[in-house]
């Protein structure tokens, strides 16, 4: 596959916005609705790296990649349940 001449310079704009709010916030946002998810809620992970939060993940009939719940950082709680 080569990469034509058809720049999005729109959607560069968007991942770098993306990147340095992610940096800034020190986590995910919701693609969908654009809030950061609380700590404790579910996100799910989709196909390129959107993230979507539970409410919109009900709106998709798509299954994630991944999922997983919000870590708060403040604290360094890491809590991990077993399987
Ligand atoms: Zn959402």
């Amino acid at each position: 596959m080569t990469r034509t001449a058809h720049h999005a310079p729109e959607l560069e704009r968007q991942l770098l916005r993306r990147s340095v709010m992610a940096l800034a916030a020190g986590r995910d946002r919701c693609d969908g609705c654009h809030r950061t998810p609380l700590v404790g809620e579910r996100v799910h992970v989709y196909d390129g790296g959107r993230t979507l939060c539970e409410l919109c993940r009900a709106e998709r009939r798509e299954a994630p990649l991944r999922s997983e719940s919000v870590h708060g950082s403040e604290h360094g709680l890491t809590v991990r349940r077993a399987a």
